[in-house]
């Protein structure tokens, strides 16, 4: 799992990373391992925007960690229309807008151009009256995209940009409900619905298959962006913002807000808390010397006044760029648009809101923070980070893609130079610092490491610079450069954005630079500089590219700001009784009424939000109807045959000449006692190199010759089945010419690895390790969840044993024995490559075009042939493991908490039918989201149900109760009881969880789906018939549903993540209630 986390982000050809290649700067290459600005965002979903910080309201199966070898995604029942499928294949299509019906509309039509690399004519538009800039992007693809930005540099660390984000999604002048945000979420199909706020600009995005659909979005959002209430609300500013509470005039004043409560998790997070030191240092003097997404500190120094005026000043068309993308009638977009620019005259605010460049500095600086950590004894809990500023003034686009290759030679992959000095240096645990940053106005560059001795802190910084220096005088090897040439052509031609749609991959790139008034077309163009530096490179050898630049940006380059970072146990509680005494003499300097008035204000807040919205208010946010909905799920075209001895799944779509496979092998006759080295197994498959082959040379030639490998564990419950299904996944995608490599390189990774590189595998412990413990901090409801379903069944705990808190104490004593214990460790690899690694039990899942697909067979069966024919350590597992059923508390240095809730509602009697996916998805986005997030002032509360396994659990995210948030959850049963369903919320209910089941995939996507269901054993007429049961859901459905959540109330398991001080409290209230574990 470790392993295809890794490979997934940091290979260019990963399915995460449209962003980064496309942009040029390869940077999110490494975006692991990186820590500067983040945006914030209303929503999360962190496999898609690492970059960003945000939160949570998306399924568990989006933001666990454990769900690249767990099941639970909806997606087993989805229904991927084949005709939809975006290929690369888009031309041009799509009409033309007329001169005069652009003015009569109201605009005029700036520029018009073909951009051959995306297959599409992009018109750029002008708005007459206010100078609002609009990107008309039409081609064949349907997954239409549209998008507006405004630019909204701050000036302080209040917060505001990020407050104001969140508010203007609660409801504006045509849709005056409490948040429109969430009824959209609740009843469209879109394919992307969220808001972000970068360190200069918010962003508001949406994208929907469907054209009705998707002008009902874009009008939500335009409506918000330009007449929210929230203005006129101070209710609202509190709720997203900050307030303070008092629920009775004897208790404590506590500070509450859905923003105060995000960005305090954040700030509990050292990774985060170093970039943002970093880019505060590096920008002293512009914008992003403050942080947009709030300080906690001094969120609370916002008033409602500064927070209107910010509204007034920047959310006008002037200030606005907007982009709509796809292949619906761009006439009509104009048409649109148009209804909301006229109502404005042009204001002064493009001026205001220019982000003025940082001087550059003669002399580098050094400065040191704190973050707060664990008390353990550990003295390896340094940080320390380099980071330059490169320019004073964006670069040219030439230089700009040179620096992006640049950074992928250093450290794009394990085998590159600079990062593979560093971790096996064993001067740290963990890479920090993205490495090539350019998504603000002036690039820069970070590079560090954590886990670090304080003797050690000018040892990482001599390394880093030394390297550097070899570098720039020897140059990189000829495999290096083509490995890494290789990669970036690959991805940039595959274009392959995951779930993310490719047309806000392309809106992202295009406002990176057109934000700062440059050409908005210009980073979409890449072939052109790619071949001028390919050529280059080929004439004057890569020396001469290469050299030049790390002297001057980096070597010579005076603008450095060293950041050094010390634990401090004490600080998580020295910051709680900061702002404890703050609001003590709040309090005190209060008179008796001004209390009575605020335990007033408190109780009008939250009968206000768990007010619901009246109907008239709920039915004017456009919906779809039942007719509108597909009533078959389209099928994803499967032949399964034989292959000398071996099942092989085919899929015939459109893949652009890509050769997708998965090669699938049984785990489940592995010894128990192996699990936890399996995901460390799998890393050291790409990562210890062979007989023949150096790491470095093995992945060079993995870089070369294909689009990536990827190797990584799959477990999950198969329902009505006590053994949970395990399974070993290789990944790998290839263009189809390269077919046989691509099998013979899976091969020598399968069988020529050697597992005999003590010092690697040191540093794989250590890596796992940092990660572990930063998923603890930064998505412990995923720790949470797993730790639950370890409780409840076998998946879960074979699952737990591989990414879950089982694994992180696991890889606590395991540094140790590999210095002690080195050939027993060494020969349990072994043992694992010998149980798994077998023709029995193989599958092998192919996705490509027809044409290709037919010519596989050759190399499959020579593939198949080299497998060994039986395994010779085959036992057979009892699979009744599980963890105890006690109410755990996992305590870490935090301020916010996870706290989780489940049980198998399987066993309490509970039968499967489709309605279940539209009342869970019901549950979080009504009652969750407002006693949990609105009224409790969590960044994100939900439920998630495992139809695989039964498992219904409750999960809350950056959340500052723990108690108080499972009496919620037991008020599940009542809320379904009192619930009085009408027809119109039920169809919006029904529809969104169609969006959800048919969510958009990318062919590679829809072979892996198909693949996934037959190795569950979900068969089409299953598909069909919940499909059926979702569409015919009724009142009656909800009413049944209350024995479930019941089961969850009397016999629910409960695990947190969370502060040591919540936790005492909630142990001394109820005597006991938790198991207390510290983890950190
Ligand atoms: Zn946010």
């Amino acid at each position: 799992m470790e392993r295809a986390a890794l490979v997934r982000s940091l290979s260019c050809s990963s399915r995460y990373l449209c962003r980064s290649c496309s942009s040029f700067s390869f940077s999110s290459t490494i975006s692991t391992i990186s820590t500067t600005t983040k945006p914030s965002s209303i929503l999360r979903n962190p496999l898609l925007l690492r970059r960003r910080h945000s939160s949570i309201r998306l399924p568990l199966s989006s933001s666990s960690p454990l769900l690249y070898f767990r099941n639970r995604n909806r997606n087993h029942f989805s229904t991927s229309r084949a005709s939809l499928v975006s290929s690369p294949d888009i031309s041009g299509g799509g009409e033309v807008v007329k001169d005069e019906v652009a003015r009569e509309l109201g605009f005029e039509k700036v520029s018009e151009e073909f951009i051959t690399e995306c297959k599409s004519k992009a018109v750029l538009f002008r708005h007459l009256k206010t100078g609002a800039q609009v990107m008309s992007v039409s081609n064949n693809d349907e997954n239409k995209v549209f998008g507006i930005v405004f630019r909204t540099p701050p000036n302080d660390s209040t917060g505001i940009p990020h407050i104001l984000e969140h508010s203007v999604l609660c409801g504006s002048r045509k849709y005056p409900l409490k948040e429109p945000f969430v009824e959209l979420l609740k009843g469209s199909l879109h394919t992307f619905l969220n808001a972000f706020t970068y360190p200069d600009r918010t962003c508001y995005p949406v994208a929907s298959t469907n054209t009705k659909d998707f002008y009902n979005l874009v009008d939500v959002y335009l409506d918000a962006v330009f007449f929210p209430k929230c203005v006129d609300d101070l209710q609202t500013f509190q709720q997203e913002g900050w307030h303070y509470e008092l629920n009775h005039p004897s208790e404590d004043i506590t500070y509450k807000g859905v923003v105060f409560n995000e960005m305090k998790g954040v700030y509990s997070q050292p990774d985060n808390i170093l970039g943002r030191a970093a880019q505060q240092a590096l920008f002293p003097d512009n914008t992003y010397g403050v942080d947009s997404g709030g300080d906690p500190r001094v969120i609370p120094n916002l008033t409602f006044e500064e927070f209107k005026e910010f509204h007034r000043k920047y959310y006008h068309p002037s200030n606005s760029r907007i982009w709509f993308y796809g292949d619906d009638d761009p006439n009509e977009r104009l048409r649109i648009l148009s209804e909301y620019l006229n109502m404005f005259d042009a204001s002064s605010a493009p001026n205001e809101s220019k982000v003025e460049p940082q001087k550059l500095f003669s002399k580098p600086i050094r400065i040191v923070e704190t973050y707060p950590a664990g008390e353990g004894g550990d003295l390896k809990k340094h940080m320390v980070c380099l980071n330059w500023l490169l320019a004073d003034k964006p670069l040219d686009l030439e230089t700009e893609l040179a620096l992006g290759f640049l950074n992928h030679l250093l450290l794009g992959t394990p085998a590159s130079p600079l990062r593979k000095v560093l971790l096996e240096s064993r001067l740290g645990d963990a890479i920090v610092g993205g490495g090539l940053e350019d998504e603000l106005l002036q690039p820069q560059f970070s590079i560090g490491m954590k886990g670090v001795s304080e003797d050690d802190i000018h040892k990482v910084e001599e390394l880093i610079m030394s390297t550097l220096k070899k570098l720039a005088e020897e140059g990189f090897d000829t495999d290096a450069i083509e490995a890494s040439m290789n990669t970036i052509e690959f991805s940039l031609r595959e274009n392959n954005t995951g779930s993310f749609p490719r047309g806000l991959s392309l809106m992202l790139q295009s406002i990176g630079k057109w934000i700062y008034d440059m050409n908005p077309l210009e980073p979409l163009k890449y072939e052109k500089p790619l071949q001028d530096l390919k050529s280059k490179i080929a004439k004057e050898g890569s020396k001469s590219v290469f050299s030049p630049l790390i002297e001057k940006f980096i070597l010579n380059n005076p603008h450095k700001v060293t950041v050094q970072m010390q634990p401090d146990p004490e600080k998580a509680a020295r910051d709680e009784e900061t702002e404890k005494q703050v609001l003590q003499k709040i309090k005190a300097s209060m008179t008796t009424e001004d209390l009575a008035e605020l335990a007033r204000a408190t109780h009008e807040l939250r009968l206000k939000q768990e007010t619901p919205d009246p109907p008239e208010a709920l039915k004017t946010v456009p919906s779809l109807s039942l007719q509108d909905i597909p009533k078959e799920p389209i099928r994803v075209p499967t032949e399964v045959g034989d292959i000398n001895g071996v099942k092989v799944l085919q899929h015939d779509l459109f893949t652009n000449d890509v050769l997708y496979t998965e090669i699938v092998f049984d785990m489940s006759s592995l010894k128990q006692e192996l699990l936890p080295l399996v995901p460390l197994f799998c890393q050291s498959l790409l990562e210890m190199g062979t007989k023949d082959l150096t790491f470095v040379q093995l992945n060079q030639l993995i870089g070369r010759k294909t689009g990536g490998i990827s190797v990584y564990p799959f477990t999950s419950s198969v329902q009505g089945k006590e053994d949970p299904c395990s399974h070993m996944i290789v990944r790998g995608k290839a263009m189809s010419g390269r077919a046989e490599d691509l099998y013979d390189l899976v091969n020598s990774v399968l069988q020529d690895v050697q597992f005999t590189d003590q010092q690697r595998f040191k540093q794989f412990v250590s890596q796992s390790r940092a990660r572990m413990e930063n998923r603890l901090r930064g998505s412990g409801h995923g720790i949470a969840a797993a730790r639950m379903d370890a409780k409840l069944n076998a998946a879960g705990w074979m699952s737990e044993k591989m990414g879950g808190l089982s694994y992180l104490e696991f890889l606590q004593t395991l540094e140790k024995r590999v210095d002690e214990d080195w050939a027993d460790i060494s020969s349990s690899l072994e043992e694992i490559r010998k149980t798994v690694f077998s023709k029995q039990g193989c599958l092998i899942n192919i996705t490509a075009d027809g044409k290709n697909l037919a010519n596989m067979d050759k190399f499959v069966s020579k593939f198949v042939d080299m497998l060994p024919t039986s395994s010779p350590i085959a036992t057979t597992n009892i699979w009744n493991a599980r963890l105890p059923l006690t109410n755990e508390a996992i305590v870490i240095p935090t301020q916010v908490n996870y706290v989780g809730k489940a049980t198998n509602v399987y066993d309490a009697g509970y039968k499967l039918n489709g309605s279940a996916y539209v009342i869970s998805k019901y549950i979080s986005n009504t009652w969750l989201w407002d006693r949990v997030r609105v009224s409790g002032g969590a960044y994100g509360g939900f439920c998630d149900f495992d139809t695989h396994s039964g498992v219904f659990s409750f999960l809350s995210y950056r959340d500052p109760n723990l108690l108080k948030t499972l009496e919620v959850y037991d008020g599940t049963g009542d809320f379904l009881r009192e619930l009085e369903i009408d027809d119109d919320t039920l169809t919006k209910a029904i529809i969104g969880t169609i969006g959800d089941v048919d969510a958009y995939q990318l062919p590679d996507a829809k072979g892996y789906s198909s693949m996934l269901r037959y190795l569950l054993g979900i068969t089409e007429e299953e598909r069909q018939r919940r499909r059926e049961e979702i569409l015919s859901t009724s009142s009656k459905d909800f009413k049944q549903f209350i024995a479930a959540m019941e089961a969850v109330k009397d016999k629910g398991v409960v695990v947190a993540v969370a502060s040591p001080e919540d936790v005492e409290a909630a142990n001394k209230e109820l005597a006991n209630f938790f198991q207390v574990k510290k983890a950190l």
